[in-house]
């Protein structure tokens, strides 16, 4: 952690802060920043400095424990197969309810609280992310299938919406739920959705918070950098499992098209985010490209 004071870590931000001027930050917001009261206010207020300084902040959120909660009072419990939640027809209205419903209302009304102008959407407002059903694959074995029920594949996003609320000074706040040809609705991780959503705004930055420092290795040494070659070899030798294998996925998807920065950094650190954006520390485990 940082030795500096106040006034030289307010001094270092002006250049990041000209740099991201009007740029477009896709932040995944999950893990434990979700579910601690400090945290989140911390998170709302990092959101809307970001967005006062003239960046482009676009929030995607998950909601594991809060569907586990819901989950559970109905008497179901959870299943996940490679860090996809296994979701049939009662699960899926579960993940309507909860995503699309609370914890969205719940984020929108903390940003604003903090002083900025949050809207809830889902991906069917504005037409904005057309999914089909997913075929997972196995990490390891490629030949062998997995059926997941309702757990959706993004087929397009269309970004129309966000950029009409981001040009108005609006925060949008995406829950991860899609629409198939026929209406039928989808379960997306929410990594999924935030780095294709941040390769398709062509995004300056995408940061995933989650509830652990970054990728470790198999040792549980943290991971500061991590190239194409290795993500190859700790999934293969599955050193990346569980939750990381969807965000590793993601992030270096959203590199390898053009998002300049991809960084998973640990949401348990407050204002982590802030940090990250406007300091020259580095936090967490940055994908590269190459
Ligand atoms: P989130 O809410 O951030 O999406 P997930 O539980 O889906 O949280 O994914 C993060 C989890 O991935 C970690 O808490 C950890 O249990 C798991 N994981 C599996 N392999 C690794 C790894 N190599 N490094 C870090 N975390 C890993
Ligand atoms: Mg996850």
């Amino acid at each position: 952690m940082s030795t500096l004071n106040p006034a030289d870590i307010l001094a270092q931000a002006l250049p990041y802060i000209r740099k991201f001027h009007g740029k477009t930050l896709v932040i995944k917001y999950g893990g434990n920043a979700m579910t601690d009261p400090l945290l989140q206010q911390a998170f709302a207020e990092d959101v809307v400095l970001l967005k006062l300084v003239g960046m482009n902040p676009v929030v995607v959120h998950g909601g594991g424990p809060q569907i586990e909660t819901a989950l559970k009072r109905l008497g179901k419990t959870g299943e996940f197969v490679q860090g996809m939640r296994v979701t049939d027809a009662e699960t899926m209205e579960v993940v309507e309810w909860v995503l699309g419903g609370e914890v969205q209302q719940d984020i929108v009304g903390l940003i604003n609280q903090a002083g900025g102008k949050a809207v809830g959407l889902t991906g069917r407002d504005g037409a904005m992310i057309r999914a089909q059903k997913l075929v997972l694959h196995d990490s390891q074995d490629p030949n062998k299938e997995y059926d997941v029920g309702q757990v959706g594949d993004i087929v397009s996003i269309d970004p129309s919406v966000v950029k009409a609320l981001q040009d108005d000074a609006f925060i949008p706040v995406i829950s991860p739920i899609g629409y198939g040809e026929n209406n039928e609705s989808y379960n997306i991780n929410a990594d999924v959705v935030a780095a294709k959503l941040a390769t398709v705004l062509q995004a300056e930055k995408l940061l995933m918070l989650t509830n652990i420092p970054g990728v470790l290795d198999k040792q549980g040494q943290l991971l500061p950098e991590l190239t194409p070659r290795r993500i190859d070899e700790l999934v293969a030798d599955g050193t990346i499992s569980g939750g990381m294998l969807p965000k590793i996925s993601g992030a270096l998807d959203a590199a390898k098209s053009g998002v300049n920065a991809v960084h998973i950094i640990d949401g348990r650190v407050p204002h982590a985010m802030l940090l990250e954006i406007l300091t020259e520390q580095a936090f967490g485990t940055m994908i590269r490209s190459h």
